[in-house]
């Protein structure tokens, strides 16, 4: 007998509104093993798909289809990873890194994918996808034909599923630094050690975008290893990135010189103090770029984030050269959009700057936003105009 669950009514009512996670109490009951892919019903018997079920965490069953399980499930998961990699395939993607599997918005809960050129970055972060690990890799090793694949397994989401933190090497080589090209950018990445996968995917489009409308001096506050800073360099007399990590500053160092672009200086620095700095000092800028790392994680977090936000656009606009552009970020999910402009626009009242709004943009492509569940669109960006 295949494992099965019941939920309750409004279980159902959250899937059909889109929603493909149930939560701890709305399962009525469950007969299965941790990670089995179970049949869900409701208790009136009517059927809703199947999930993957976790006995760990909050969110207790994630749905992969509204079908009952496949009998062959290998075939199933191969058929989900090859549409993730097709859609990919259709982006017309400048480089050799972008995300292949983004969770749910895959279908495929839980898990995350990443391309570094040859090499693939693999997440499985739900109990379900964690005990699928080697069928995936292997399904990925036809698929993909990589040379190395890194099970980058450290987020500490794990915890809630009652899963261990490690990072292995689960297919081939991994090099410890991984040369791949963004643009006519190129950067070697630490797979093992760096932020999320190695580089912030989610921002590159915007890194394109942000080099459009970059000229004259500009600088690029929470930098990290210079997504922005080094896609705006050609374009720009002086970029000044500026980051709190002493590893981040020396991998910008590093990238900048890579890629002979002598006009970018990395300074390690409190964004906060620095903008006050810069402020004191006269400094002007043309472009400026502000992706700060998540204020809000929680909604607890939400007023003083709003606060954070409000304070470097508000110091950020003051610094812009009339004409220049301000590309400006949050990747908080509980601050939305409509909030987020709201605090751009009481930034701006505040610093007696007129702006205008160019663009609304938001994560890559390649990591789209599941409709019914808006925590998934978690990055934004706008691109303002000092007038
Ligand atoms: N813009 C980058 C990603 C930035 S991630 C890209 O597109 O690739 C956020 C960065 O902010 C991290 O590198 C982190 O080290 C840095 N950071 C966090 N708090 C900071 C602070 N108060 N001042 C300066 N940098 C900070």
């Amino acid at each position: 007998m295949a494992p099965t669950a019941v939920v309750t009514r409004r279980g159902g009512e959250r899937l059909r509104a889109g929603h493909p996670w149930i939560y701890r109490s709305d399962v009525v009951s469950v007969d299965a093993a941790p990670g089995d892919l179970v049949r869900v019903s409701t208790e009136r018997g009517r059927p809703l798909g199947s999930a993957l079920w976790s006995d760990a965490s909050q969110i207790s069953l994630r749905f992969v289809s509204a079908e009952p399980p496949p009998d062959d499930e290998r075939a199933f998961f191969r058929a989900r990873l090859e549409a993730a990699i097709a859609y990919r395939a259709t982006l017309g993607i400048d480089g050799t890194a972008c995300r292949l599997v983004h969770g749910e918005a895959d279908r495929l809960p839980a898990l995350i994918v990443d391309r570094y050129a040859d090499w693939l970055v693999i997440q499985t972060l739900c109990q379900g996808m964690d005990r699928r690990a080697a069928a995936l890799t292997d399904l990925l090793v036809e698929l993909v034909r990589p040379a190395g694949i890194l099970a980058r397994n450290d987020p500490k989401v794990r915890r809630l599923e009652g899963l261990e933190e490690r990072v292995d090497v689960v297919y081939g080589d991994v090099p410890d630094r991984v040369p791949v090209r963004m643009g006519s950018v190129h950067v070697d990445v630490d797979l093992r050690h760096g932020q999320k996968t190695g580089l912030f995917l989610d921002q590159q489009e915007n890194h394109a975008v942000a080099a459009r409308y970059a000229r004259g001096r500009a600088l690029d506050a929470f930098s990290y290893q210079g997504g922005f800073a080094l896609q705006m360099a050609p374009r720009c007399a002086s970029v000044l990135a500026i980051d709190s990590s002493a590893a981040a500053v020396a991998a910008i160092q590093e990238n900048a010189r890579q890629n002979g672009a002598a006009n970018v200086e990395a300074r390690e620095a409190n964004v906060f103090d620095e903008l006050r700095e810069l402020e004191v000092s006269g400094a002007e800028f043309d472009t400026i770029v502000l992706d700060p790392p998540a204020f809000a994680r929680n909604r607890a977090a939400v007023p003083r984030a709003l606060a954070g936000y409000k304070e470097i656009n508000l110091r950020a606009l003051k610094l812009l050269s009339p004409g220049g552009h301000l590309v400006t970020c949050s990747c908080s999910y509980n601050v939305d959009e409509p909030l987020f402009l709201e605090v751009v626009t009481q930034a701006a009242a505040d610093a007696g700057v007129t702006a205008a709004l160019v663009e609304k943009r938001m994560q890559a492509r390649d990591h789209p936003v599941l409709v019914g569940v808006p925590e998934t669109h978690y990055l934004k960006c706008f691109v303002v105009r000092r007038v």
